[in-house]
């Protein structure tokens, strides 16, 4: 259903059709009423004057017959005449016939033409009417006409009124007429009307849709009626606003469209500067903690036989003396000293010296088990260190090293030596310091004992 999906469509249609027919109804309504007034005026007028001319030709009449005639109890010919002569001269006559009123009855004294006379019952007596030369009109018909001729005698005469019916019938057949050529007409002008007004509203609701759609320049011109050329100049000022507004808005919106894409490009080239910061920043950090871990190493590793040094084994030893406070655990320590050392150095030269304690410092990291470390704690001295090892077992382990070590030359061309051990146990009941100086007292006597032996404190 059209209607139901558009709303403004039908209220087009409606809106013609109801100007036609609102149009058509007072051109009805206009047109019924000036045919009925002027038909029913026409009507009074004609009446009017017939009355008039029954009057008159009544008063003729009754003047034209002589008083002496009318002393005669019997009408003479020459009334008789008269009378035949004034009905069938005049038209609108039809009937003439006087009255004998005496001895209290009313007679017909003298009659017009053939036929009957008119009933004389309905007249009034004459002594009512007794006023010479007056027309009276009889009960109000405007047909008949009573005249006293003398003191018995009335005059009444009848009209014919076929003639007044034909006026009548030609005055209505013309105001018919007139009023279906008013109807025309007045449908002709509602349809003209209707016509432009849906015409005009096409046209504004076309233009309505074009500013809609963005057309703002109208190539029309203004409607002709001058309301609807008001509005069309207000719709155009209009439309001449939008546009105005519309450009402002998209010159707006591309410069906020422009900046937003400087910003999204500016925030872009902050997000990749930020990006390469970062790499070089994690790089940095990662070459940072190399170097420091490099340098925690060197600074805790032996550079000649890449074991730890003095230093590193110290802290190596505290956190297992700490461990061992807390967990009732213990470790044993074996200081090892090469025996006479200065002599190799002073007979087979320094370089060699070096070899010889690369060499021992090998041998004694491969024979490292789990959390087992060793380091060189002094010139020609190194430190074993063997957690949960009971001091017993230690022992072996340090018999079995020197007797492997002390087996035969370490380097190529280089001679045999031989190790002393002396061994503590670590248990936590003294401090690490008189673990380290029972290690030392026991390599001590060692020496004492001969070198190239293990010695428990
Ligand atoms: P002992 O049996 O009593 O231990 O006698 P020793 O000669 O080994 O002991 P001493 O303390 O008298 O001499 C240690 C020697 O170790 C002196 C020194 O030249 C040598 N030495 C210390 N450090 C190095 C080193 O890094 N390289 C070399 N080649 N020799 C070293
Ligand atoms: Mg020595
Ligand atoms: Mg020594």
């Amino acid at each position: 259903m059209p209607s139901a999906q558009n709303p403004s469509r039908s209220f087009r249609q409606s809106v013609g059709r109801r100007l036609f027919y609102t149009h058509l109804l007072v051109g009805l309504a206009l047109a019924l009423a000036v045919s009925v007034y002027f038909y029913f005026a026409a009507e009074q007028a004609l009446d009017s004057v017939y009355d008039d001319r029954l009057a008159e030709a009544t008063r003729a009449l009754g003047l034209s017959i002589e008083q002496s005639q009318l002393l005669q109890p019997q009408a003479s010919t020459a009334v008789l005449e008269q009378l035949t002569t004034a009905t069938s001269r005049d038209r609108l006559l039809s009937h003439a016939v006087i009255y004998d009123s005496g001895y209290g009855t009313l007679s017909v004294w003298a009659h017009s033409g053939e036929g009957t006379a008119p009933a004389a019952v309905q007249l009034p007596s004459i002594r009512d009417v007794d006023v010479r030369e007056r027309v009276f009109e009889l009960d109000g018909e405007p047909t008949r006409t009573l005249m006293p001729l003398s003191s018995d005698r009335l005059l009444l005469v009848s009209a014919d009124q076929s003639e007044l019916q034909d006026y009548l019938a030609q005055l209505r057949r013309h105001a018919a007429v007139a009023f279906i050529f008013a109807v025309l007409i007045s449908a002709l002008m509602s349809g003209v009307l209707a016509r432009d007004a849906r015409r005009v509203l096409k046209r504004f609701a076309r233009r309505c849709q074009q500013i809609a759609e963005g057309r703002f320049k109208s190539d029309e011109a203004s409607p002709p009626l001058a309301e609807f050329a008001e509005f069309a100049d207000s719709l155009e000022t209009m439309a001449a606003r939008l546009e105005r507004t519309d450009r402002e808005r998209t010159a707006a919106l591309e410069q906020a469209k422009s900046a937003s894409g400087q910003l999204e490009a500016n925030v872009r080239e902050r997000t990749a500067e930020l990006d390469r910061l970062n790499v070089l920043l994690r790089k940095e950090i990662e070459q940072r903690c190399q170097l420091e871990a490099v340098l925690a190493e060197a600074a805790a590793t032996d550079p000649l036989t890449r074991l730890l040094n003095r230093r590193g084994m110290l802290e190596l030893l505290e956190q297992l003396a700490d461990r061992t406070h807390r967990q009732r655990r213990h470790f044993c320590v074996a200081i090892v000293d090469i025996d006479h050392f200065k002599l190799v150095n002073d007979r087979y030269g320094h370089a060699m010296g070096d070899r010889i304690l690369a060499a021992v410092a090998e041998r004694l990291r491969t024979d490292l088990k789990s959390e087992e470390e060793a380091a060189r704690w002094g010139g020609e001295e190194f430190l074993l260190v063997w957690p949960e090892l009971p001091l017993a077992e230690a022992e072996k382990r340090a018999q079995v090293l020197r007797l492997a070590l002390g087996n035969g030359p370490l380097v190529e061309a280089g001679p045999k030596i031989t190790l002393s051990f002396g061994l503590a146990e670590y248990s936590g009941l003294d401090p690490l310091d008189a673990c380290l100086v029972r290690a030392d007292r026991a390599l001590y006597r060692a020496k004492e004992a001969g070198r190239n032996r293990v010695m428990v404190s």
